[in-house]
């Protein structure tokens, strides 16, 4: 039996977190000594209270700005959070038995079936563990470059294929260059391959794979028409608060699971991941499993980590993304699953989290208030955006707003047009366009009825025949919301937005009640941030070196995305499971990614003259 490698404060990576702590606490007191002007005592003062949050878990109090200004990490690697600490080995006589296999999967979401598949296919002997009683998958959209089905599309004529090289510029710039780019181009060069072959595994399964149509076709901000969802003759297309029938990844992961037990996979449920086994410094050699009382040791060549995200952790999320605390809500499905378990493990036996901070949450506004590109206001009834933005940057701008709300105003008329402006191609977007429409069929405002229905039941949109009512009922001050609807209405009549710039087309007068207001609810979906990684889908230590044995793939993963969610390529959470697992799956049974997948061509394509600005013209 291979030792548990023995976490204490002398190894891996809470020993470097903890020496950054007290170290910055160190600094910090020493700096202010030296500069000679902190107020007198300030530093002993601070370290001594040691009441807030920060101070209390800190190894020596609280850093001062001077001393953050040398730290990396900002003033959250001042604390010594209490995820960092190896707990205690588990005992040796707690351990009941233990079993061999190749590969361990751990966690059973999209990107672990996927993972325990292609190892599967490569030979593997693979056990995919999870600790709920079933799989967990949620939405359905994922990115895929240049698949066959983009390919068809774009010879059916539907739209002209995306410039996969400047995605990835767009990508990056949106991560303020905070992103592993090789990350970025392995999956633009690999995902197209991916889809093709999960289409290919799920062919059977009566699943129909598809593209989806209602990506945003404005010039203000891109999503690009490369989304693949999958459904089946029993598909509900109105898609309510994450809930989905005979749609997306309710369907699809079975179909994998399924196709993954033919290979001989094995899946395990109510089996949480205890610890992660290393031979030292050397090769991770398997995992220790269960609950108390009955742990079994699982031996493997090799372990992939596929436990999702870590935002149901608090201290977690207040470490690695602050900003969160902003959404409204938050909605994962099962609730209370991603705790971070197997960055934590992971972290224990010397691996890394993503260089780059603030990590990137996923937050959207939850569809069904129809916030669309109509008026928005907050409560005093002032309008303070351009509307016609991506959902994820809605919900941080509406976070500021007075008491952090903001309502979308419509009238009679309104979703009529913009149900129109999506089939013209001059709308759309995540969380705007229907979610799971598709290319050839058009708005369907059954659907839409339906959802503003059940938003009216759930007391998150507001009818009224006057603006009078719809202020008093919705909590919007009612002179301000007619002088701001007054101005809007001036402003369309115009047919120029002179406030905020928004597009004429999509300026729709608001004067034929009923009149409706819906709260706009952001909601918190997913961590895009995690630990550090390489194309290869190693899970790296603080030096950059991969840890032998030890993958991770989906959103356990890091270094892919920064500060914020780009909304860019919709569905890429799903899009790098799918890459990144088959990827891991593959290596971890020791086949090779590289080779077995193949890469897309992706042409950098000459800027179009009418895209360049400034540019010099020659004189004659
Ligand atoms: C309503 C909603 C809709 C969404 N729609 C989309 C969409 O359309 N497109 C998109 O790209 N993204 C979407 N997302 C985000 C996306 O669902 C996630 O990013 C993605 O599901 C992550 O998959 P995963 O396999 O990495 O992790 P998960 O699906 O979270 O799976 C991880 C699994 O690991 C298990 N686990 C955790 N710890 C342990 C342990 N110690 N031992 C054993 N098992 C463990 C968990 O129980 C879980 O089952 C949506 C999110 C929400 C909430």
């Amino acid at each position: 039996m291979k030792k548990e490698r023995t976490m204490n404060a002398a190894s891996g990576v809470s020993r470097r977190q903890f020496l950054i702590g007290a170290g910055l606490a160190g600094l910090g007191a020493a700096g202010a000594g030296l500069a000679g002007c902190a107020p007198s005592g300030q530093a002993g003062a601070a370290a001594g209270k040691g009441t807030d949050t920060a101070s209390a878990a800190s190894a020596g109090g609280a850093a001062d700005s001077a001393s953050l200004a040398n730290n990396p990490l900002g003033a959250n690697a001042a604390v010594e959070w209490t995820f960092m600490t190896p707990p205690a080995d588990i005992p040796a006589d707690q351990i009941t038995g233990t079993e061999d296999v190749d590969v361990l999967v751990v966690g059973c979401g999209f990107a672990g079936a996927i993972a325990s598949v292609a190892a599967a296919q490569a030979g593997a002997k693979t056990l995919c563990i999870e600790k709920c009683t079933t799989y967990s998958g949620r939405g359905g959209h994922i990115t895929a470059y240049g698949s066959k089905i983009v390919k068809q599309y774009v010879e059916e004529g539907w739209f002209k294929e995306a410039d996969y090289a400047h995605i990835v510029r767009r990508l990056t710039e949106w991560a303020t260059g905070r992103v592993k780019e090789p990350l970025l181009w392995q999956f633009a060069k690999k995902s197209g391959a991916c889809m093709d072959w999960l289409v290919d595994l799920v062919a059977d399964s009566g699943l129909q794979p598809t593209l989806w149509a209602g990506y945003y076709k404005g010039p203000d901000y891109t999503e690009e028409p490369i989304t693949h969802f999958f459904y089946d003759d029993t598909t509900d297309f109105v898609y309510l608060d994450g809930v989905s029938k005979g749609l997306g990844m309710a369907v699809l992961i079975p179909a994998v699971i399924e196709q993954g037990e033919k290979l001989g996979v094995e899946y395990r449920y109510e089996t949480p991941c205890a610890r992660l086994l290393r031979d030292g410094d050397g090769p991770v050699t398997g995992a220790i499993v269960g609950d108390e009382g009955s742990y079994q040791q699982i031996n493997a060549k090799s372990v992939i980590v596929a436990t999702g995200d870590y935002l149901d952790d608090d201290e977690m999320r207040t470490r690695y993304q602050p900003f969160t605390w902003h959404a409204d809500s938050r909605l994962y499905i099962p609730f209370g699953i991603s705790t971070g378990d197997l960055h934590k493990q992971a972290m224990w036996i010397g691996g890394a989290m993503q260089p780059s901070e603030p990590h990137c949450a996923t937050i959207h506004l939850e569809s069904g208030a129809q916030s669309y590109n109509f008026l928005h206001v907050n409560k005093n009834g002032e309008r303070f955006m351009n509307e016609d933005v991506n959902t994820q940057s809605k919900s941080c701008v509406k976070s500021y707003q007075p008491e952090g709300k903001a309502f979308t105003i419509y009238d009679a008329n309104s979703l009529e047009s913009f149900a129109q402006s999506c089939n013209d191609g001059i709308s759309g977007g995540i969380s705007s366009d229907q979610q799971y429409r598709r290319f050839g069929v058009p708005f369907d405002m059954d659907v839409e009825l339906k959802l503003r229905q059940a938003k009216i039941d759930q007391g998150l949109l507001f009818q009224a025949d006057t603006l009078d009512e719809l202020a008093e009922k919705a909590g919007i001050d009612a002179a301000g919301l007619k002088a701001t609807v007054a101005r809007y209405n001036e402003l369309a009549a115009k047919g120029n937005d002179d406030d905020f710039g928004k597009r004429p087309e999509i300026l729709w007068p608001i004067d034929t009640p009923p009149y409706f207001a819906g709260q706009l609810v952001s909601t918190l979906l997913a961590a895009s941030g995690g630990l550090r990684q390489d194309t290869a889908c190693h899970i790296l230590d603080e030096e950059n070196n991969p840890i032998e044995g030890l993958y991770v793939c989906g959103a356990a993963g890091g270094e892919y995305f920064s500060n914020d969610y780009p909304t860019i390529c919709p569905g890429t959470n799903h899009g790098r499971c799918l890459t990144f697992g088959r990827i891991a799956g593959i290596n971890a049974a020791g086949g090779d990614a590289e080779k077995e997948i193949a890469d897309l061509d992706i042409t950098s394509a000459m800027m179009p003259e009418a895209n360049r600005v400034n540019t010099v013209t020659a004189s004659a």
